[in-house]
């Protein structure tokens, strides 16, 4: 199905508007962001009214910042990862991050506010909770489960068009593919689990939570990445053995 893929920028997030017979909105960046949104709404002569699908990809303030005030104004259905959904909806605190053995000695130093600064968001009920294989048919896009950054980590993928829209995990700040702030993380074995997917899923382009387009073949270097990160993550594990 085709569709039209416009960046908007945030101060440190993205989010993507696809505009085709039906027009989704993939995250909502943080609330401070709003004006980027109406600016970008404004230059391409769109209401906010017109959204028909918001879908986040994981329930960081980040991504659902402008969330329960777009869905106010727009009416827009809002899809996300059921297990992601009690937290956009604020009816269950999140996980700590603390399943991150790894990385512990570092999650370990970052103070509890901080950590909780991820999840003051104003809540929104999620419409369409979604696990992996569902369709949203409405834009031909198919979901893809994506855990480890947070337990319900969600993306959409374009299967005619080679492309996928992933949240988080993974990141393109260094004009590479990177990992995604394992601080702000739950498990990297399911960070790792989830990039290993998408090296296999043959993408042509990548569309990150932070950073630019990763393209062109986006897959090829995912699994680059995975190879040096795997090899990384066994030898931290042998040597604790
Ligand atoms: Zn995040």
């Amino acid at each position: 199905m085709e569709f039209e893929v416009v960046t908007i920028k945030g101060l440190s997030s993205n989010a993507y508007l696809l505009i085709g017979e039906k027009m989704l909105l993939v995250d909502t960046l943080y609330s401070r962001d709003f004006n980027r949104i109406e600016r970008l709404f404004c230059r391409r002569s769109i209401n906010i009214e017109e959204i028909d699908f918001i879908f986040i990809t994981h329930y960081h303030q980040d991504h659902t910042g402008n969330l329960a005030r777009l869905k106010s104004l727009s009416g827009a259905l809002v899809i996300a990862g059921e297990a992601d959904a009690p937290f956009i909806e604020g009816t269950k605190e999140p996980p700590p991050f603390g399943d991150l053995s790894v990385m512990g000695k570092i999650a370990g130093k970052i103070p509890e506010p901080l950590l909780r600064k991820y999840n003051s968001f104003p809540g929104a009920k999620v419409d369409r909770p979604v696990s992996e294989g569902d369709v949203i048919e409405e834009m031909g896009l198919e979901v893809i489960a994506l855990p480890g950054h947070t337990p319900g980590g969600a993306g959409l993928h374009d299967k005619e068009g080679a492309r996928a829209f992933t949240g988080d995990i993974v990141s393109n700040i260094f004009g590479r593919a990177g990992m995604p702030v394992l601080a702000a993380s739950y498990s990297l074995q399911e960070i790792i689990a989830s990039q290993v997917k998408l090296a296999l899923l043959g993408l042509d382009a990548v569309y990150p939570g932070h950073g630019r387009v990763i393209r062109p073949d986006a897959s090829g270097k995912i699994g680059d990445m995975v190879k040096i990160k795997r090899l990384k993550y066994f030898q931290e594990m042998r040597s604790r053995i």
